[in-house]
């Protein structure tokens, strides 16, 4: 059965205002060991399992440390349940109208893009079929259980080097980040595909996944340096309600967050590497200052990925960040710092008013 939803307060009260106490829910997830870290550490692991919340990091450089997140995915946990706590709340919410981002962050390697698309998007089982399949799954299943009339638009953008690029269309290579009243924020020409039902949205899905493969290879890039965006727009009407609801579900896949130097770059890959830092420290940025009570003065003009992000971050949506870590002590330190980002993440504290009730 589901793990109960972080958004309500575990009493089931439906007063979602007091459950919260961060803006953004905050999950970890330890992917099991590779083969290679087996080999070169036996069975050793990073952390101490406390319970399913809770564990005690130990990295030999430093002191054991003891986290707690709104919810942690050791080795053994499966895509539904990640999907399960996460993405259910955030899918039925954007049918209500109300905005929604799941985010992933960690090192290269760590188990990001496992978690949103599964060992790959189109050959895949059941089992470990990842969080964009099964968003869409959820969101056809809803409205189709729903009174009503509804449409849902997809679309796909990859953000390398500050530009935003369309990877439903690969000509579109420059794409704006806009702003209106209606829409709040969006990219502006970005193509939007309608989707009918699930298959038609794979279809689509795995289109813009070959695309990235296919700029990536022009440009020589490896897709850990690029942060990808799947964007499902949904409008809703009820029949009881004529109002059309527009709600919007965006999946980020980030670039690796690991430090420059350990990738061993030079010349313009260095160049690239620092840029795609910029971005993920503009993000760092945007979530000390929403942390710290600056919040009129909070950077989301930094970079292209803080701006798109703005919505989910500010407070008018739902938002979940999931921190994806090697167990390895190989990899203890970056590990480490994706916790201390995630911790930082925990503490934007939801305004009252930002609230969507
Ligand atoms: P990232 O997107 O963070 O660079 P990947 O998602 O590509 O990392 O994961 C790196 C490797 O680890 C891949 O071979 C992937 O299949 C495997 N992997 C990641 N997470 C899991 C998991 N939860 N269960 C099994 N294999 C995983």
């Amino acid at each position: 059965s589901p793990s109960p939803s972080p958004f309500r307060s575990p009493s089931g009260s439906s007063s979602r205002r007091g459950a919260r106490m961060s803006n953004v829910t905050v999950c970890v997830r330890f992917r099991p060991l590779s083969h290679k870290e087996r080999k070169a550490n036996a069975d050793n692991v990073c952390f101490r399992k406390l319970d399913s919340e809770s564990f005690v990091f130990k990295d030999e450089r430093e002191d054991d440390v003891v986290f707690s997140f709104d919810k942690v995915f050791y080795e053994d946990a499966q895509q539904s349940d990640v999907y399960n706590f996460l993405a259910v709340p955030i899918v039925s919410d954007a049918i209500n109208g109300i905005n929604g981002t799941i985010i992933t962050y960690g090192q290269t390697g760590a188990g990001k893009t496992y978690s949103m698309e599964g060992p790959s998007i189109l050959h895949c089982n059941e089992q470990k079929t990842g969080l964009v399949q099964r968003v869409v799954d959820e969101l056809f299943i809803c409205l189709r259980s729903s009174a009503g009339t509804w449409t849902v638009k997809l679309s796909m953008v990859e953000i390398y080097l500050e530009k935003v690029r369309d990877l439903l269309d690969l000509s579109k290579d420059n794409l704006q980040i806009k702003e209106s009243k209606t829409q709040g924020i969006y990219i502006a020409g970005a193509t939007e595909i309608s989707i009918l039902n699930s298959s038609d949205a794979l279809e689509n899905l795995s289109q813009g996944i070959a695309n990235r493969a296919v700029g990536e290879t022009q440009m020589n890039l490896a897709s850990s340096r690029s942060h990808c965006l799947y964007i499902f727009s949904v409008q809703h009407g009820s029949t009881s309600d004529e109002r059309v609801k527009m709600g919007k579900i965006i999946l980020v896949d980030l670039a690796g967050s690991e430090k420059v130097e350990k990738t061993g770059a030079e010349g313009r890959v260095l160049d690239e590497a620092k840029t795609i830092n910029k971005s993920l420290s503009a993000l760092g940025n945007v979530i000390n200052a929403l942390t710290t009570g600056k919040q009129n003065h909070v950077p989301f003009r930094d970079s292209k990925l803080t701006r798109i992000l703005q919505d989910a971050l500010g407070g008018n949506s739902r938002a979940a960040l999931l921190c994806c870590c090697s167990p390895s002590p190989s990899n203890a330190p970056e590990s480490l710092s994706t916790l201390r980002f995630g911790t930082r993440t925990k503490l934007i504290k939801a305004s009252p008013k930002s609230i969507p009730e």
